[in-house]
């Protein structure tokens, strides 16, 4: 891996809920995101990710574990020194109709992480507006348009531009194209693609469908239950993927080609509550390959391989 910008190391967030009990939605994650490197992560709805992202992005701070930021440990940071930090690292979001405030031109919408962060001008602001805007490949007078006047597509692109603006080392899209056609899906992928080229981005791309995660990320972590449970080159995904719930989730991946006689194998069990975890494995309850020692002893995330690291049993001999 190139220079590592960004690194969890044990990452956990616990919640209380208002019955007195703790609800674990980060359980000990660790992560790597190198310089100009994309981190896909998938896992399915209650897996974490989110809570994972607003660790990654400084809006919560971790119970336990560290963050470290170009190799600096930030996660302790509050005030200016935390509002200061948090510029290197910018999101899009999942919803470009809710990201903006309604009444808000875009060229304001765009330009209010440089006021807030800037001391420029108006002639400097609108110079830099109307450059963001190229950018993203839209016209420069849609810095007077609202945003409730532009399609998805033209909205997530704004969505773009604004989390461009302070020119951030690393960028954290959340399910950023799952809102949009599938037409206009491959648009702003190929788009995020050609700037993370050009700028020499790091950016961490979350994501349900795991054929688009893999087709464009370096690297991918597979997240189940709070943890992360496999890590490995995008290009490997297909062939090389063995935690067995990373298995069952390209399994039930539906392909043009795909063979009708082969039978699909649906997951047995319902995904544990993170209100109650269970001691040993995280995917013990639902696991095809479970063993007695899944039932007390939680895997580690050990190296299989290069670059490649699973959390399960089968693959740990220690
Ligand atoms: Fe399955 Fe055991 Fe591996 Fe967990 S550790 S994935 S239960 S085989």
């Amino acid at each position: 891996m190139s220079e590592i910008l960004l690194e969890g190391r044990q990452l956990t967030r616990r919640y209380a809920t208002d019955a007195g009990r703790i609800l674990t939605a980060c359980n000990g994650v660790d992560l790597m995101l190198g310089k100009g490197e994309t981190l896909g992560i998938v896992g399915e709805s209650g897996c974490g990710k989110s809570t994972l992202l607003r660790l990654l992005t400084q809006l919560e701070r971790p119970d336990a574990g560290r963050l470290l930021l170009g190799g600096e440990d930030v996660t302790g940071l509050k005030g200016e020194q935390l509002r200061q930090s948090r510029r290197h690292i910018q999101m899009v979001f999942q919803d470009p109709a809710a990201a903006f405030f309604p009444r808000m031109k875009a060229g304001d919408a765009i330009s209010e992480p440089l006021r807030n962060f800037e001391k420029l001008s108006r002639q400097e602001i609108n110079k830099r507006v109307a450059q963001l805007l190229e950018l993203v490949q839209l016209p420069k007078d849609y810095a007077q348009r609202y945003p409730h006047s532009m399609s998805g597509g033209q909205r997530q692109r704004l969505g773009i531009a604004r989390a461009l603006a302070l020119n951030p080392s690393i960028l954290v899209c959340d399910e950023a194209t799952s809102a949009l056609d599938v037409s206009v899906q491959e648009q702003i992928i190929r788009l995020l693609v050609d700037i993370q080229r050009q700028r020499r981005l790091s950016m961490i791309f979350v994501c349900h469908d795991l054929a688009l995660v893999q087709s464009l990320s370096h690297r991918v972590m597979v997240m189940y239950l709070g943890n992360g449970v496999e890590i490995l080159p995008g290009d490997q995904v297909w062939n090389k993927a063995c935690h067995p719930y990373a298995r069952a989730l390209l399994d039930s991946v539906f392909a043009i080609d795909m063979n009708f006689s082969k039978p699909i194998a649906p997951l047995e069990g319902d995904v544990p509550s993170p209100l109650d975890l269970p001691a040993g494995c995280p995917f013990g309850a639902r696991c095809p390959r479970f063993m007695e020692r899944c039932r007390s002893e939680k895997p580690p995330l050990v190296p299989v391989a290069p670059d490649h690291q699973v959390a399960c049993h089968l693959y740990n001999m220690a």
